[in-house]
């Protein structure tokens, strides 16, 4: 029925649809009411610079824009062209409840599915062409991780404008039984409560609120004086089975509704330290890797979680290092290209399909090890630095927050590294002492030349990566 509505306001077969709404079921309506029609998605995120989102909007040459009660109608207005509501009113008019179904034209994998624009804060943004072929593909290959094995309450946490909320939650979700619940706004109040209600069993998350949960466990904890009974419970939690742990972190646990076992994470990095003090409660970690434009490339079996990779390539994906240490991949679910901009997409493949995913990592026994982006790259004297192994190193040290470590120019040296940290709350942090902790267990050419420290938190995108 929502399908025949869109149609009678206009939308055909190869025609792109603007979405630009928090998550919500009319969402997923709206979303499977376009596929059905051969129509492209083009998802705009709420949490893009607004200056942003119209660029994008504009671009795609859309027919329609489906915009959810969150969105200022005066600025869509500016994306020109016509609106529709995300909701029951908009969307599924009774008049037409009653109606025969109309004929509507058969979608074939091969048909262009999505354009999802990266975030483009820093750069321009380039739309990622992806087939239904392709997006089912990815959240088939999730499945086979086990991670879909058994039906969950999933919170779904990652709005569904990101590949990775569409592909895991939902996609997967469908595919093996599970209900979705979704949250207008991503408080830590809304989130428990509704983890309480719902007896959410599974949730998927980037590492930043994850970071932020720890955080809110360990200033209750100082808050009743049991820091040290924190402290304790991980040193013992390591050496006890699951259930055991999860009576271990009752207070953990009882907040999140109990019921909670499954926390998969993806999007960007997540630390091992962070991890590790989720798998001390008694949580099963899941983690997958992807890009955009391979919505998918490795994701951990649930049985199977080591810290520190992001586990073995998904079914039916390829992987491997190119000589410059750049993780490429091929397969089923590697874009078509990017909207509109051939120059790009030459850029983005070698000649023989293989796709950059802009990565650098290693494989070893069969499982990928994520080290840093490729721009992110230190150039020091001659010497290649990735900054996720001083980032590290840094996030071991008992006082740090949040730590981002960048190149500064430098005339002799090519680049200086150069680290910001920010303190844990209540905490101060002195550079030279930090500076010593760092030169212990690092190459000297590694130890950052600067320190700076920070009061408020680092800036970040939407998934959480930091804007370095
Ligand atoms: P996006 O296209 O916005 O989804 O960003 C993709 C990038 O996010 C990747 O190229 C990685 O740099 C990063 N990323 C995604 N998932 C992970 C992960 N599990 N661990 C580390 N980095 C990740």
């Amino acid at each position: 029925r929502v399908a025949a509505r869109l149609r009678a306001a206009g939308v055909g077969p190869g025609d792109r649809v603007l979405t630009w709404s928090q998550n919500d079921p009319w969402l997923v309506t709206a979303y499977f009411a376009v596929w059905r029609l051969g129509a492209v998605i083009v998802p705009l995120d709420l949490r893009m610079q607004t200056d942003v989102a119209i660029r994008i909007g504009r671009r795609a040459r859309a027919s329609l824009l489906l915009a959810g009660p969150d969105v200022d109608r005066e600025v869509a207005a500016e994306l020109g062209v016509d609106i529709l509501g995300v909701d029951e009113s908009s969307l599924d008019p009774l008049a037409e409840r009653d109606g025969p179904i109309p004929d509507f034209p058969t979608v074939t994998p091969d048909d262009l599915a999505e354009v999802i624009f990266t975030s483009g804060t820093t750069s321009d943004p380039k739309g990622v062409m992806l087939t239904h072929g392709q997006i089912i593909h990815t959240a088939r290959a999730f499945g086979q991780t086990g991670m879909g094995k058994r039906p969950d309450r999933v919170l779904a946490a990652i709005p569904l404008s990101h590949m990775y909320g569409q592909t895991l939650p939902l996609l997967m979700g469908f595919m093996g039984g599970s209900m979705l619940v979704f949250l207008h706004a991503l408080s830590p109040k809304a989130m428990t409560a509704t983890m309480q209600r719902e007896r959410v069993t599974a949730i998927t998350l980037t590492p930043h609120p994850l970071a932020n949960l720890l955080r809110g466990f360990e200033t209750e904890a100082r808050r009743q004086g049991r820091e040290e009974t924190l402290a304790r419970g991980h040193a013992i939690a390591r050496w006890l089975p699951r259930p055991l742990r999860r009576i271990v972190f009752r207070s953990v646990h009882a907040p999140l509704g109990g019921a909670l076992e499954v926390i998969s994470i993806g999007g960007a990095l997540l630390p091992v330290t962070l991890q590790q003090a989720f798998e001390d409660f008694g949580f099963s970690i899941v983690q997958g890797y992807g890009t955009t434009e391979v919505a998918g490339v490795t994701g951990h079996k649930r049985t199977k979680q080591r810290a520190g990779t992001v586990g073995p390539p998904l079914a039916g994906i390829e992987v491997r290092i190119a000589d410059d240490g750049e993780l490429v991949a091929r397969g089923p679910n590697v874009m078509l290209g990017y909207w509109r901009n051939p120059d790009a997409t030459k850029e983005a493949f070698f000649d023989d399909g293989w796709l950059r995913t802009g990565d650098i990592g290693q494989i070893r026994d069969g499982l990928l090890f994520l080290s840093s982006r490729k721009r992110d790259m230190i150039i020091r004297g001659g010497e290649n630095i990735y900054p996720l192994e001083i980032e590290n190193r840094i996030d071991d040290h008992p006082d740090v927050e949040e730590v981002a470590v960048v190149g500064v120019d430098h005339r002799e040296l090519g680049q200086e590294v150069k680290a910001i940290v920010v303190p844990k709350p209540g905490k101060t942090l002195d550079p030279q002492a930090l500076n010593d902790f760092v030169a212990e267990k690092l190459a000297y050419y590694k130890v950052p030349t600067y320190i700076e420290i920070r009061e408020e938190s680092l800036p970040r995108n939407p998934t959480g990566k930091v804007l370095k």
